[in-house]
């Protein structure tokens, strides 16, 4: 983690993006851990920034995440950091009406996402920064995890068309011989035909299978 959380970005196409999870809930479980974990590293692999804004003072992330590279932290909520500027700020959001285009790149540098537990049937909780006024894109019909949608819109920013992009919808995973789960989401599908995940996913996806996926990722 650094200490200098949200930057205030340069404009123009050519920028370094930024992409933003707003930390809406309490808490921050397992699962959304793994998941920002992951945003984190990827974005900075790809040259973006990432940060998770509206993190409460008293959020509780283990330092193990702290130390990861690219992992910045901002307590003030992506509407003040950026209300000076909120045109070049995209809100990636299921219900916006128009989908995500590669030629976004010029008209945005900031893409920012809700971090909140996925949940089935879908509560709609985007809704909470859709009210803030932002540009809304979305990307595609069905819904993604987290990190799944970050990963998408990177790719769509830089240059590939959403319909170009391989997906996995409602995979099925295997918890042992007898039994498996479908994940009622849509990933991005890597070589092997699997749906990508974040490191350590699978084995949380194993021990939490018990209690049903309502409101796990
Ligand atoms: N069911 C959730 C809700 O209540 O809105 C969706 C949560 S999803 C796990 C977390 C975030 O990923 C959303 O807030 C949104 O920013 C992004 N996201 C997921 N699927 C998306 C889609 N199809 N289009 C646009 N954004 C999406």
């Amino acid at each position: 983690m650094t200490a200098l959380g949200l930057q205030q970005p340069a404009t123009g196409g050519g920028s370094m993006k930024t992409y933003v999870v707003e930390h809406l809930d309490p808490e921050c479980g397992p699962w959304s851990t793994l998941e920002y974990i992951t945003i984190a590293k990827e974005s900075t692999d790809a040259g973006a920034a990432f940060c998770l804004s509206s993190a409460p003072l008293d959020l509780d992330i283990p330092d193990s995440v702290k130390a990861v590279r690219g992992f910045n932290i901002d307590h003030r909520s992506v509407e003040d950091v950026y209300h000076d500027r909120k045109d070049r700020v995209c809100l990636l959001d299921p219900a916006a009406k128009e989908e995500l285009k590669p030629a976004d790149a010029e008209d945005f540098d900031v893409f920012v996402f809700g971090g909140i537990l996925g949940d089935d049937p879908p509560r709609d909780r985007t809704s909470e920064l859709r009210k803030k006024g932002f540009t809304g894109r979305r990307l595609g019909p069905i819904q993604m995890t987290t990190d799944t949608a970050v990963r998408v819109t990177r790719m769509v920013i830089q240059g590939k068309a959403l319909t170009e992009i391989p997906y996995l919808d409602y995979p099925e995973i295997r918890i042992d011989e007898h039994e498996s789960t479908e994940m009622p989401f849509r990933y991005v599908k890597d070589a092997d035909q699997r749906p990508v995940m974040p490191e350590g996913m699978i084995d949380l996806i194993k021990k939490d299978s018990e209690k049903g996926f309502g409101e796990l990722l």
